[in-house]
């Protein structure tokens, strides 16, 4: 079973002297400053790395990962996390990005029981429960998809009224936050347009959000629905 892990050294040998050679210096340049200007939080799913979706280097983005992207009130290691990025290294966009075919959105649909990551998943439920009546409105086969971008509505807020960003934003420190949702199927990213960057009422933001996506996933599940009479309710 372990056969494979040497591979995964003669992998980084190889890597390591390619960006070597490739880029002399890059290690030690990266050894003196790590000055990162985005903050990704997100699944832990292995289909998901941050890096390599967006094209971006070791050094240009600190990252947090967990099961299904959720940003709890008093989990200590999400909040150091952010503090860290905001405050140490001075990100100036925090994203964070869900992704459809999530095993844990997938399971807090379902009721599924796994153990204790229940209880983990329960925040989602929670969100699922907050949007029954919208995600009653959806086709069943694309309500996980509609679930996930309304977690990422919910970590969005989550993240917006931590104390570290209250704080950042008093300051007057320059720091948005963005919701997305990767695609695995497809390889893309999408911005779900819910930005907070404090000039506006969050309570608004967060409105028009789950607004866009009652419009997109609401009715026939095509994702085209134009029926403004679901789009009323709030
Ligand atoms: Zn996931």
């Amino acid at each position: 079973m372990s056969d494979n892990l040497p591979d995964l050294f003669a992998h980084n040998r190889h890597w390591a002297s390619q960006m070597e050679r490739d880029r002399p210096g890059f290690f030690t340049g990266l050894v003196k400053q790590q000055t990162p200007k985005y903050m990704w939080i997100g699944c832990s799913d292995s289909r998901v790395p941050a890096n390599q979706i967006t094209g971006l280097e070791p050094g240009e983005v600190f990252v947090h990962r967990n099961v299904a992207n959720i940003v709890v009130h008093s989990d200590l290691n999400a909040l150091s996390a952010i503090q860290f990025a905001v405050e140490r290294l001075k990100v100036q966009h925090i994203m964070v990005v869900g992704h459809y075919g999530c095993s844990g959105v997938q399971a807090a649909m379902e009721g599924a029981r796994i153990g204790i990551a229940d209880n983990w998943i329960r925040h989602i439920q929670d969100v699922r429960d907050r949007h029954r009546v919208l995600l009653e409105t959806v086709a069943p086969e694309s309500r996980a998809d509609a679930l996930c971008e309304l977690n990422v509505t919910e970590q969005v807020v989550n993240v917006a009224v931590s104390t570290v960003m209250v704080d950042a934003w008093s300051r007057g420190q320059n720091v948005s936050i963005h919701g997305w949702a990767f695609g695995v199927h497809d390889g893309l990213l999408q911005d779900l347009g819910l930005t907070a960057d404090n000039s506006k009422p969050l309570d608004s933001l967060y409105k028009a959000a789950v607004q866009r996506i009652r419009y997109k996933w609401s009715g026939n599940g095509n994702g085209m629905h134009h029926n403004s009479e679901v789009v009323k309710e709030a």
